[in-house]
């Protein structure tokens, strides 16, 4: 017989306490088992009942890391205890936070699952460094990629010539190490090299650092500021959205 238990997937938002949803807030405080990893707001954790269960399966690049199997197992096994089990993660579930593999494996084991979306990275870090991933004018869309493989990679599956030529705001997730390969592929590709590009790391938090350049330029002048970061290339890139007051 199946228990009562349930997983909710929650998006933590990129990092500020304040960016996790009121919805979001409300299952952590309900949580009974609370499994959350690296790039999830910490400080939210705070807000869980003094017997929740907090298990960190973070994944720390070439160190401890939990596979996924486990981890889906580890959903799946609380949930049938009858617990209330949230998966709390950075930024949204679905945008590379590998939820939806969470997802179906409660739904094939039979699991009551749910989702309640985060503010993304994507979004938020750019906006938190003033650069808007749309501007009337200038773009009518973003693109998010993952710059988890470089290009050429036998797993890239994208076309950066098509990307080149999108017109889109190209916005670049898990992209530090490959930057630099990325760009090129996007000027071979035809983008003009003078496009602007920034990068934002730890967006949102007190840390939070911002760089721009070219798409030529931008590997050399984001070369120290670290992980995690977000790329934006495109011309929204120039706009310094926290230069412009009420009166500009
Ligand atoms: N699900 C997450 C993304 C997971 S992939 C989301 O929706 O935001 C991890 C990547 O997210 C990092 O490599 C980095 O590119 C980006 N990222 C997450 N938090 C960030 C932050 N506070 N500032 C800048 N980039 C961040």
């Amino acid at each position: 017989m199946l228990g009562t238990g349930s997983v909710t997937l929650v998006g933590g938002g990129p990092g500020d306490p304040g960016l996790v949803t009121v919805a979001g807030r409300e299952a952590i405080e309900r949580a009974d088992v609370i499994v959350t990893d690296r790039l999830a707001p910490l400080a939210a954790l705070a807000w869980a009942g003094s017997d929740a269960e907090i298990i960190d399966v973070a994944k720390i690049p070439g160190g401890r890391s939990t596979s996924q199997d486990e981890i889906n197992q580890l959903l799946v096994e609380h949930a049938k205890s009858g617990r209330h089990v949230v998966r709390f993660k950075g930024g949204d579930n679905f945008v590379f936070g590998r939820g939806s593999e969470e997802l179906l494996a409660c739904l094939e084991a039979g699991v009551e699952a749910r989702v309640i979306p985060g503010v993304t990275s994507a979004i938020a870090a750019p906006a938190m460094a003033g650069i808007p991933v749309t501007h009337r004018g200038l773009t009518q869309g973003f693109t998010v990629i993952s710059g988890h493989v470089p290009p050429g990679h036998n797993d890239s599956t994208l076309d950066y010539a098509a990307l080149a030529a999108s017109g889109t705001t190209i916005v670049i997730l898990m992209g530090v190490r490959t930057l630099s390969a990325i760009c090129a592929a996007l000027v071979e590709g035809g983008l003009d090299p003078e496009t602007p590009a920034a990068v934002v790391a730890d967006g949102t938090m007190p840390s939070q650092r911002v760089v721009r350049a070219t798409v030529a330029t931008i590997d050399v002048a984001a070369a120290d500021l670290g992980a995690p970061a977000v790329a934006v290339i495109g011309p929204v890139a120039a706009i310094d959205g926290l230069q412009i007051g009420p009166d500009a």
